[in-house]
């Protein structure tokens, strides 16, 4: 009779006895960084990252894993029996305990010791859960823009101010950002979204196209005013007063969610405004220096946060899978070119790791910062955006292919939600040419005042003269050819030399900032030993 023959002696459990009980607080790189950030702080600090790693490593891992399969992705319920307009956004139990969870740790509060909050955040991206670390980055612009405004702003909105804050009675609120339209994203100064205004607050008709995180409890929306041409910014809540119960939402339709490349377990709406309330934040003629200044900068430090933690956990756990896995006569790592290859992972995960908590305190400390080095902290925020997204999706890439066939199996480990999820990270909050555009401008004119070699100074303290000569005449031939004019053969190329000069001037900042820590390994050699 005809009978398989299988392998039973072949199991993966020495290598799922280690993975599965990795505790991502047990990097000694990763501590040197954050005691380094915490200084004196650093023993309250770790006392309360610990169990919140030791949850994060086990049980919210398993849990993140179950709500990243398909069947669990959100889904829309736009109508009740009773032919009445509900849109409920339907998430797993999993994922509405978990968000519960994640928010209930109060990651913005008062209570929190400086930069607990950002490490937490740091950790909390290493599980790759997008429909969890979207809403908190969008929570951490929305209170921001509010506390800009405090003063001015009405009651109504110090409630939500206080409820994403410090939460309502155990219950934290959950934020959103929407201002990208189906003719624009790049573009807010081209949104058509309408506010009309009332005596205290305004009323929305329009469209917006990309909204995520469309389950929160509120969002910040850029309109026009009616009449004008003024883009202002506003916080709109999802349910007026008491109508939550009742799912009858503010004004608007969530018209379907979309079907995504990655970050599949956030849903994504479009949605039609017919008349939502919405509360004005700021002066009428400043919403996109708004949104982009507060909302959008905080976002973009979060992508560089979450780009340096996925590939901080596809290299340690591709550096366990290679000394665990035997292949032909020896174990992956005993390649020279697999050896190489994961070096060159650890390395990034550690630039792109001590750059983010680097960048992250001098964002904090900008108001002790003359103008310059504001103006130097703002472009290395945009080109942190720019390189850590860009370079993410080729060292995932990179640690599947360490994996063999395992790497592309979604439910083998969470590397390949990682890489899917690191490429959206490339597109939302500015796509690269659009940063990069910026930057351009932004030098074009602040040379009318300031030399380039004064700037490079202060962007890159490290950097030689002789390296701020060279960039500087790099940027001012690339600067006289104007790659802001239509195509030509010349402004191709200056365009694409932009692009690369930025990356080898970033890479060379991540450099010298890792430097301090660079000797401390990501992984315990007794941890690979154990396999
Ligand atoms: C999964 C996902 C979720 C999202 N969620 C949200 C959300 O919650 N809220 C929200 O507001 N938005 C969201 N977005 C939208 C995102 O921010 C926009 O897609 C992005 O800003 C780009 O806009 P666009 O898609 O209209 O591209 P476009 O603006 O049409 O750009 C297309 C291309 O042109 C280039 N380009 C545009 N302008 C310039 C320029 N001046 N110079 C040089 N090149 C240029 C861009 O780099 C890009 O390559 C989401 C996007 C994705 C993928």
């Amino acid at each position: 009779m005809f009978c398989v023959k299988k392998n039973p002696q072949y199991t993966f459990d020495s290598f799922l006895a280690v993975k599965d009980t990795l505790d991502d607080l047990d990097n000694p790189f990763l501590v040197e960084v954050l005691s380094n950030l915490s200084k004196e702080d650093w023993g309250e600090m770790h006392r309360r990252l610990q169990p919140f790693a030791n949850k994060l490593s086990t049980s919210w891992r398993a849990t993140v894993n179950e709500i990243a399969r398909p069947e669990n992705h959100p889904k829309l319920r736009q109508y009740d029996a009773y032919n009445r307009r509900i849109d409920r956004i339907v998430r797993p139990a999993e994922a509405l305990k978990l968000t519960e969870e994640v928010f209930g740790e109060g990651l913005f509060s008062m209570k929190q010791l400086t930069y607990e909050g950002i490490m937490k955040r740091y950790l909390l991206h290493g599980n790759g859960e997008a429909g969890i670390t979207c809403p908190v980055a969008c929570t951490d612009g929305l209170i921001e823009l509010i506390e800009a405004f405090y003063e001015e702003v009405p009651n109504e909105v110090k409630e939500i101010h206080t409820h994403a804050k410090e939460g309502i009675d155990g219950n934290f609120a959950i934020g959103a950002q929407f201002m990208s339209e189906i003719q624009g994203g790049s573009n807010i100064p081209a949104n058509l979204l309408e506010a009309v205004p009332m005596d205290t607050h305004y009323l929305l008709y329009g469209n917006k196209f990309f909204c995520s995180a469309v389950h929160a409890d509120y969002s910040v929306v850029t309109a026009k005013i009616e009449g004008t041409e003024n883009i202002a910014v506003f916080v709109v809540p999802s349910y007026l007063p008491g109508d939550k119960e009742k799912e009858l939402r503010n004004g608007y339709r969530i018209n379907r969610l979309k079907w995504k490349l990655g970050t599949s377990e956030l849903p994504s709406g479009e949605i039609d405004y017919e008349g939502a309330v919405a509360y004005r934040i700021g002066p009428e003629d400043r919403g996109v220096a708004l949104a982009v200044g507060i909302v959008l900068t905080r976002s973009r430090l979060d992508i560089g946060f979450a780009s340096a933690a996925f590939v901080m956990r596809a290299a340690r756990e591709a550096k366990l899978y290679a000394r665990f896995r035997h292949v032909f006569d020896r174990t992956i790592d005993g390649f020279p070119m697999a050896a190489a290859q994961l070096e060159e992972l650890e390395g990034a995960a550690k630039r792109m790791t001590a750059t983010a908590f680097h960048l992250y305190k001098m964002f904090l400390e900008q108001d002790d910062y003359d103008e310059l080095q504001q103006f130097a902290l703002r472009e290395l925020i945009l080109l942190q955006k720019i390189y850590a997204a860009k370079e993410a999706v080729d060292h995932l890439r990179l640690a599947i292919s360490l994996f063999g066939g395992h790497g592309a199996i979604e439910d083998f480990s969470a590397i390949p939600r990682l890489f899917r999820d690191s490429l959206v990270n490339e597109l939302w909050e500015g796509p690269r040419n659009v940063l990069l555009t910026q930057i351009y401008r932004d030098l074009f004119q602040l040379r009318k005042t300031v030399p380039i070699e004064t700037v490079l100074e202060t962007m890159f303290p490290h950097l030689s003269l002789i390296d701020v000569t060279q960039y500087t005449s790099r940027i001012e031939a690339i600067m006289g050819i104007n790659i802001m004019e239509a195509p030509t053969p010349f402004n191709k190329m200056a365009a694409m030399n932009w692009e690369s000069l930025w990356e080898e001037l970033f890479l060379s900042f991540q450099q010298a900032v890792t430097k301090p820590f660079e000797e401390q390994p990501i992984l315990r050699e007794e941890i690979l030993n154990n396999l």
